[in-house]
């Protein structure tokens, strides 16, 4: 894996091996974070893109407070989807504005939260703007919002599609102009668009075309805005490689394409903060989770190995968050990272179902009860995107190093 190093044979997280981090962690399973990896990622991302382009860290990809309050310290801002995300991001004692929260459905009480705390609301439905400004006259407070556009294009080759069509994120573009006008009426402070249209891309081509067609996008709407635009949010979607075959996304190809885009734009919305807001492309190659074998058995020519952790503790490296076909995360044995003499074996979880599988016929150095088996591209969607009440067995830990 390109980020982790061995040595003795041995995975080092942070330098260290995984047995010491059990030892220090007193369990396994756990999730363990590297921030010298997620400082490698943003500094990869400044290399190439333009300068001016802000960048902001979208916290549900890995909220555990110390990781965002590492990224905190590297980006521009922090991007919430809950009013608990909302708290850590405050607590990490970033300026309240560089903060902004989108999701549907946000409540009274996560409005009123956003409003008092002085944080940029991305505006979901014309339904939330109305309550908005009633909750925003009861605290007689200016709130800060944009408008989260559903944008009349969608972003292909995507793993998870999150705009074009009909959608529950974000308002048609089409419908964005009266809304503008609605918003102007109602005197809260506007600032711009925010257009999200997918995850997880590892095609240069279609990042620059959504791109383009982002910008494209904001210069029509930005002509019905109110004032001019201070600020636009164009997504992010940059994606990490997974499985088999996946390559790494041409960071050059497309920061290429967001010079050209970042100039224009600087005559076309003068003034106004471009932001790109990623989660997984900045968190997810920096976690492994660490899990142990406690049985080997075999079954009719083929190798169980039974860990401690699953399916309930990683969703994502099961193959059921997001996957439509069923796909093996990079693992290793940590403890053994090679062998001359492979062997294909199954590693699975403790739950009773066929779902939780953690790795299939994957060929591993021999497998002995008591090996730690690592799941790599872990620091992103996996411990609090898992069920892990699910047949009640014990939490996974998370350290970051
Ligand atoms: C989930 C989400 C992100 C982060 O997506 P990644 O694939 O983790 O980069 C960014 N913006 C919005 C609006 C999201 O919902």
């Amino acid at each position: 894996m390109k980020y982790f190093s061995t040595a003795d044979n041995q995975l080092l997280i942070g330098g260290q091996t995984a047995e010491r981090l059990a030892a220090r962690i007193g369990q396994t399973p756990f999730y363990a974070y590297d921030r010298s990896i997620m400082t490698q990622k943003v500094q990869e991302l400044r290399n190439l893109f333009p300068e001016q382009l802000h960048l902001h860290y979208a916290m549900k990809a890995n909220p555990m407070p110390a990781v965002v309050h590492h990224m905190a310290g590297l980006t521009e801002g922090i991007d919430v989807a809950s009013m608990a995300e909302m708290q850590v991001a405050l607590d990490t004692g970033i300026s309240p504005d560089t903060i902004s929260f989108a999701g549907p459905g946000k409540t009274d009480k996560e409005l009123t939260a956003a409003i008092a705390a002085g944080i940029m609301i991305n505006m979901e439905s014309e339904g939330e703007m109305e309550r908005i400004a009633v909750l925003a006259k009861t605290l007689q407070l200016t709130p800060i919002v944009s408008i989260r556009v559903n944008p009349d294009f969608e972003l292909k080759s995507s793993g998870m599609k999150m705009g074009g069509g009909p959608k529950a994120f974000g308002v048609d573009a089409e419908r964005v102009p009266a809304m503008l006008a609605r918003c102007a009426e109602l005197e809260l402070d506007f600032r711009g668009f925010h257009i999200f249209s997918g995850s997880q891309n590892l095609k240069a081509e279609s990042l620059i075309e959504a791109h383009t067609k982002t910008f494209e996008l904001a210069y029509r709407l930005a002509q019905a805005a109110p004032a001019p635009l201070q600020w636009l949010n164009i997504g992010g979607g940059l994606g990490i490689p997974y499985f088999p075959g996946e390559q790494y996304l041409p960071l050059d190809e497309v920061a290429a394409n967001l010079q050209v885009l970042m100039q224009e734009a600087a005559t076309r919305l003068p003034g106004a903060e471009i932001v790109m807001e990623l989660g997984r492309f900045f968190v997810g190659e920096s976690g492994v989770y660490i899990c142990r074998i406690t049985d080997i058995k075999e079954s009719r020519g083929e190798t169980f190995a039974v860990t401690d952790g699953g399916l309930h503790h990683h969703l994502s490296a099961s193959g059921n968050f997001g996957q439509i076909i069923r796909k093996n995360y990079p693992v290793c044995v940590a403890n053994r990272m090679t062998s001359d003499m492979p062997e294909k074996v199954n590693i699975v979880g403790p739950l009773c179902t066929p779902l939780d599988i953690i790795s299939d016929k994957t060929p591993l150095p021999p497998v002995s009860i008591g090996d730690y088996i690592a799941v790599f591209q872990s620091g992103a969607y996996g411990f609090t995107a898992s069920p892990r009440d699910f047949l009640s067995h014990p939490e996974p830990k998370q350290i970051l190093l």
